[in-house]
């Protein structure tokens, strides 16, 4: 059986969940079987997945400054590669068992300290029972927004395809209360929005986000199944990592590799290492590293339609914090809840496009409003003495540093969206194929999991019934898990939902 060599440059969650899909599995003739080899940068995998730990790596305490949680009965994907992993667990051989729980689902609103203007903070118990007209309006408003909003959306993306939230809230006769006070602070918070006023965001972007995040999927209130990893994100990016090198995927990190696609049939990847300059040949090459990285590593041979698409997308970088500064929070302590989210003045522009801060406890299953906190570029600044040191689980004997870190991440627009559609023509010219988190939606796990597996596909030929819970855009015969249960429930659309072909 004949060997197909793929490189993959990037260990975040786009790098390895392709090898994931690809390494040791054989193509659809039965003639050739895929081998691995993952470059990354850093000397750490996980990218934006990164938790700091207070003692030892992997161990409580730790904080998560980027991915923090996922929702089961959507992230159907990420569901299964955990089963695997914890499948393969045989009695304790393996360190691959992945720990999660829920969390508590809980929300604050709330004006940030020492800002003019109404001071404002409500939870989600209270839009339960409103005490007042406001919390009455907002309580309403919400309720329709979640019950039928992501599935009237979804349903219908010809009508919405260039809408952005303020039309849609302006269409849905939504509550100026409503919409300053609850969705565009909930947007604020999202992780790809960016400089612009959320009412600029692309209505498509948030609803596909909303769907798979909150299980917005309509009918009724949604109902997530929100876990988090007991031992933090970086955990399970861990375990995944160890679980690829058991199976036998090489891994090169601490280098930047540089690609020629211009040489044949596959593609010679170098790089450096202190003995010089190594290259070797492959069959084909996954690129898992941000848009604009592409062109750093694609020497030569990157196609012009390629080089378009790219320039589509727009990174923006935020910092996340571990600390104890209560400075940040609700001020009223009694209100603190798991999730806190500034309501933005309406009267300025904004500083901090994404902003919010957890409890840690709260995130992590425990109702015990204290510090520590993690905030995501903190409307206000964070006291340097209120951070909290931590080891690098690459080097745990090493000294401790202050817990931060800065991501960078693709921001959701109408050109990201359409940009992602082209890209899908060009996977595999050149044998070059594209992954992450700015190749679909707005690059939740869920999402990059399946790009990773349509290239798999691709490269394969084959494709299984049990990998069907996919969003492959397309594919005119297979529609995402949230589409088809919404499809289930509103069975009068259901003619207009279904694409051609689809059973
Ligand atoms: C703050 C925050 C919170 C989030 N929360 C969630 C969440 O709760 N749930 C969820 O599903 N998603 C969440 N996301 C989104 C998701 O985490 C990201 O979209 C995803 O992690 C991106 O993965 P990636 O593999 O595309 O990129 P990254 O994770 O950024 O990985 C890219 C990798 O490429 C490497 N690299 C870069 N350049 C080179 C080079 N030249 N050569 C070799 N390697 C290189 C980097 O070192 C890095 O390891 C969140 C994102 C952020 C920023």
């Amino acid at each position: 059986m004949r060997s197909k060599r793929i490189a993959i440059i990037g260990g975040g969650i786009g790098g390895l969940s392709a090898a994931y899909y690809l390494h040791g599995r054989e193509s659809e003739d039965g003639h050739a079987r895929f081998e691995c080899t993952l470059f990354d940068a850093a000397s750490t995998l996980g990218g934006n997945a990164r938790s700091v730990y207070g003692g030892e790596p992997f161990r409580q305490p730790f904080g998560d400054l980027g991915v923090n949680d996922f929702n089961t009965k959507t992230y159907t994907l990420m569901d299964d590669i955990l089963a695997t992993l914890d499948a393969t667990c045989v009695d304790g051989a393996f360190p691959f068992r992945v720990a999660t729980a829920n969390l508590l689902n809980t929300t604050c609103w709330y004006t940030p300290r020492g800002q003019e203007g109404p001071e404002i903070s409500y939870t989600d118990a209270d839009l339960k029972e409103p005490a007042s007209p406001f919390l009455e309006r907002i309580a309403e408003d919400w309720h329709r927004f979640a019950v039928d909003g992501a599935a009237r959306v979804l349903n219908h993306p010809d009508h919405y395809q260039d809408m952005t939230v303020g039309e849609f809230v302006r269409e849905q006769g939504y509550s100026d209360d409503f919409a300053v006070y609850n969705l565009y602070a909930r947007i604020n918070g999202m992780y790809f929005m960016d400089d612009r006023h959320p009412s600029e965001m692309p209505i498509l972007g948030v609803m596909s986000y909303y769907s798979l995040q909150e299980g917005m999927l309509g009918q009724s209130m949604p109902d997530p199944d929100r876990k988090y990893f007991v031992n933090g994100a970086s955990d399970w990016i861990h375990r995944l990592g160890a679980y690829l090198a058991w199976r036998g995927v090489r891994f090169l990190t601490g280098t930047r590799p540089g690609v020629d696609a211009d040489a044949g049939d596959g593609a010679r990847v170098r790089w450096c290492t202190a003995r010089g300059e190594e290259s070797e040949y492959f069959d084909a090459v996954v690129l898992a590293v941000h848009a604009d990285d592409v062109g750093r590593v694609v020497e030569r041979g990157l196609p012009g339609g390629v080089a378009r698409v790219l320039s589509s997308f727009r990174y923006f970088s935020s910092l996340a914090l571990w600390h104890d500064d209560e400075a940040v929070m609700p001020p009223d302590p009694e209100q603190w809840r798991t999730y806190n989210i500034v309501i933005y003045p309406e009267d300025r522009y904004l500083l901090r496009p994404y902003t919010i801060n957890y409890v840690c406890a709260m995130h992590q299953g425990r109702d015990v409003a204290q510090p520590p906190f993690v905030s995501e570029s903190p409307l206000q600044g964070v006291r340097r003495d209120r951070v909290r040191q931590v080891t690098d689980p690459a080097d745990p004997d090493g000294p401790a540093v202050p817990a931060v870190s800065w991501f960078r991440h693709n921001m959701v627009s109408r050109q990201s969206r359409q940009a992602q559609q082209w890209l899908h023509q060009q996977q595999g010219v050149n044998a070059l194929y594209y992954t992450g988190g700015w190749t679909q939606g707005a690059g939740l796990h869920q999402e990059i999991m399946a790009v990773s597996l349509d290239i798999a596909k691709r490269l394969r030929g084959v494709w299984r019934e049990d990998e069907a819970n996919v969003f492959l855009p397309h594919r005119r015969d297979q529609l995402p898990l949230y589409l088809r249960v919404a499809a289930a429930q509103y069975p009068e659309t259901r003619g207009d939902m279904m694409p051609e072909g689809f059973v």
